[in-house]
C-alpha cells in the first residue's frame, strides 16, 4: 500500500536537481534546505552545475492556490 500524503513539506516548484541552462548538465540545489525546513515562496534557491560549475539563483514562485486577488 502506498500512502500519498502531502504535508506541506517540500514545494513542488523547487526541484532538488535542475537542468543547467548553459550546458544542459545537472545542477544540484545548494544550501541548507531540508524537508522539515523547505524553501517557501519568495525564497532564493541556488543551484551549482556539476558540469560547468555555473551557479543559478532562482526565486521560488508564489503558490498558485493563493490567487485570491482576482479582479
Ligand atoms: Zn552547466
Amino acid at each position: 500500500m502506498r500512502e500519498h500524503t502531502v504535508t506541506g513539506g517540500w514545494p513542488d516548484d523547487v526541484d532538488k536537481v535542475i537542468t543547467c541552462i548553459d550546458c544542459g548538465g545537472r545542477a544540484h540545489l545548494l544550501g541548507f534546505w531540508t524537508d522539515e525546513d523547505p524553501p517557501g515562496p519568495g525564497d532564493i534557491v541556488a543551484y551549482r552545475c556539476q558540469d560547468c560549475r555555473d551557479r543559478w539563483d532562482l526565486v521560488v514562485p508564489e503558490a498558485p492556490e493563493n490567487s485570491d486577488d482576482t479582479n
